[in-house]
């Protein structure tokens, strides 16, 4: 049976056009620094989030590891919010590659945090405590749903942190999403950061990657970190060259997988065995409440025999997200697909 797949936008596959870019991109030995496609990309994202430069990486897990690794030192103090990526789903990684702490903080708002909430968090400036060093902001909110992280905070939490010492770190695995939708440029978010990650592989649909932003110094150590921690890779041109053909043509279209969320979202809020705010749902994913954790288990089994893989959310939530390998007809089949399944 024909599935449409709503599990994430990862599972996107490249495009005949893109896989043309790829076969012909010209390549060299990156580790020497002469592959002419991973050096044109780097200088395309840096530029567009105005920074100095940029490092390819196989994954937006690495990207976010080495800014760990080169704004903090052992035994430092990471705040990020409880419900942050960098938390939940990087297996623990910076206590394992950066040996830090980190201090999670539910925020009241739906992971956004407020001035108020980071202040509360940052430690005293004593010999046994750990130092407080990196504040991490996630845009857009995974486990939020998709949601935007304003700007007008953003400002504010990374003026603040500056003031305090600490260096400001986007996750942005989604900030092409919050940018289409706001309008706002992804420069104008990412001067707010030391560090910027970027995903390519996400909604953009390019097969693999994601880059680390920042000033000349900080890739300068973050390519030495990741050739440590063996992703220095050669002709690595064939994929940066799919990440550039998605850089350029795939960030516009994000809208599209915004309306079809909406599309979706609209179709199942009017089951009542389920529960979906569409305004809440601001960009490409979808959180639906179900109310209890076997509840989400057995739905996820059932309407996968239904021709709709969806994923879990939290305990109690489904979780789906649109992309680009997913029409809008297929969106509005899987919407009645999941309302009728939970019309009661
Ligand atoms: C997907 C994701 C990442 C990293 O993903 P990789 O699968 O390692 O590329 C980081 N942060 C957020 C918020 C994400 O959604």
């Amino acid at each position: 049976m024909y599935l449409i797949d709503l599990r994430s936008d990862t599972v996107t596959k490249p495009t005949p056009e893109m896989r043309k870019c790829m076969a012909n991109a010209e390549v060299g030995d990156d580790i020497y620094g002469e592959d002419p496609t991973v050096i044109e990309l780097q200088d395309e994202v840096a530029d567009l989030l105005g920074k100095e430069a940029a490092l390819y990486c196989p994954s937006g897990c690495m990207t976010n590891q080495i800014a760990l690794k080169i704004l903090t030192q052992e035994g430092d103090e990471v705040i990020l919010e409880e419900h942050a990526h960098i938390f939940h789903y990087e297996t623990g990684a910076p206590s394992i590659l950066s040996r830090v702490q980190l201090r999670p903080i539910l925020a009241a708002d739906d992971g956004v945090l407020t001035v108020k909430e980071v202040e509360d968090a940052i430690r005293e400036d004593v010999y046994y405590m750990p130092v407080s060093r990196v504040l991490i902001i996630e845009n857009t909110l995974n486990r939020a749903g998709g949601r935007i992280y304003p700007l007008e905070r953003v400002k504010e939490l990374s003026s603040f942190a500056r003031s305090r010492g600490l260096s400001p770190h986007l996750d942005g695995a989604r900030l092409w999403n919050a940018c289409v939708a706001t309008g706002v440029s992804p420069k104008e978010y990412a001067d707010h950061f030391e560090t910027v990650s970027v995903c390519f592989s996400k909604g953009l649909g390019a097969p693999v990657g994601s880059a680390i932003c920042g000033s000349k110094e900080m890739i300068k150590k973050a390519r030495k970190v990741r050739k440590i921690w063996g992703g220095g890779m050669r002709q690595a041109g064939i994929i940066a060259a799919g990440a550039l053909y998605a850089l350029r043509n795939n960030r516009e279209r994000l809208a599209e997988d915004h309306e079809k969320a909406q599309c979706i979202a609209q179709i199942v809020a009017s089951a009542k065995g389920v529960k979906v705010d569409p305004t809440k749902v601001e960009t490409n994913i979808m959180l639906f409440e179900v109310g209890s954790f076997d509840g989400v288990s057995k739905a996820i089994t059932d309407l996968k025999e239904k021709g709709v893989l969806i994923s879990r959310g939290n305990n109690t939530s489904l979780r789906a997200v649109t992309h680009l390998d997913v029409s809008k007809a297929d969106c509005e089949k899987a919407g009645n697909i999941i309302a009728e399944y939970f019309k009661n």
